[in-house]
């Protein structure tokens, strides 16, 4: 089952008394068999027996494979000389080269190698049928600004801003270091010396900025899209792509 058709029964509330810690987490964790509907602790009983049936009813197997299978299939068909260069990637071949998280990956009809976990393949390959559209503006905008960014900033916030925001209170100097490993560059002109702008995927660029704790004011965090990011992904897929982001920093923190 989707974690997005679940997410959407939640309470979202992110009240934090779950495992999971967030409504999107536990969505995301509950999709995958590896969360109990009781461990909610704010639904309703209407809800949680929503959330039964629905569970009872989805299909056996792993949606994310059903839809990497779909996605593969798609990318099979798609003229490869026609997208690359409005997303960024190169052609070699039958396959497509592509940056992502730092590393080039090889996507073909037969797969993605690279190392890449299921939802990072889903993310790479959603970003290639999109197909893109404008190139980057250089308009740096908040998430909820973005097309229909409203529904899903509080998802972005807690998946990427938050993470970040305890990584940099937790060790600086190792978040700065898997951040350089990751490809960001440091630029100037912002409120705060340590403003980073990193590719997750060629088109979509993340301004990360990050304000050290001081006085009574706690770490900030503030990750801003280009204003072209949803040409690329959708709201619910850059939450994701937020997300993969922090793993991927985890990996090298
Ligand atoms: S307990 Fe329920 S409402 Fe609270 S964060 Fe977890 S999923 Fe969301």
């Amino acid at each position: 089952m989707n974690p997005l058709d679940i997410y959407r029964i939640l309470p979202r509330i992110n009240c934090g008394e779950c495992p999971a810690g967030t409504c999107m987490a536990f969505a995301v964790r509950l999709s995958g068999g590896e969360a109990q509907v009781s461990e909610c602790v704010k639904l309703t009983e209407g809800a949680r027996d929503e959330l039964m049936r629905m569970l009872s009813d989805s299909e056996p197997g792993d949606w994310k494979e059903r839809y990497l299978e779909e996605l593969i299939d798609e990318f099979s068909r798609i003229n490869l000389n026609k997208v690359a260069d409005g997303i960024g990637a190169e052609v070699k071949g039958e396959a497509l080269v592509i940056r992502y998280m730092g590393r080039d990956v090889m996507v073909s009809a037969s797969g993605i190698d690279g190392g890449l976990d299921i939802w990072d393949k889903l993310l790479v390959l959603m970003y290639i049928r999109n197909a893109g559209g404008r190139r980057p503006s250089g308009r740096w905008i908040a998430f909820r600004d973005l097309k229909d960014g409203s529904i899903k900033s509080a998802g972005f916030r807690a998946m990427c801003e938050e993470p970040l925001s305890r990584m940099f209170d937790k060790d600086r100097e190792r978040l700065l270091r898997a951040l350089s490993e990751l490809g960001a560059e440091r630029i100037g002109g912002y409120s705060t010396e340590h403003s980073y702008i990193i590719h997750p995927l060629p088109m979509i660029p993340f301004l990360i900025l990050l304000w050290p704790a001081e006085e009574e004011f706690a770490t900030q965090c503030s990750v801003l899209l280009d204003e072209t990011a949803t040409d690329f992904l959708d709201v619910e897929a850059l939450t994701f792509l937020g997300q993969a982001l922090v793993r991927a920093l985890k990996r090298l923190s």
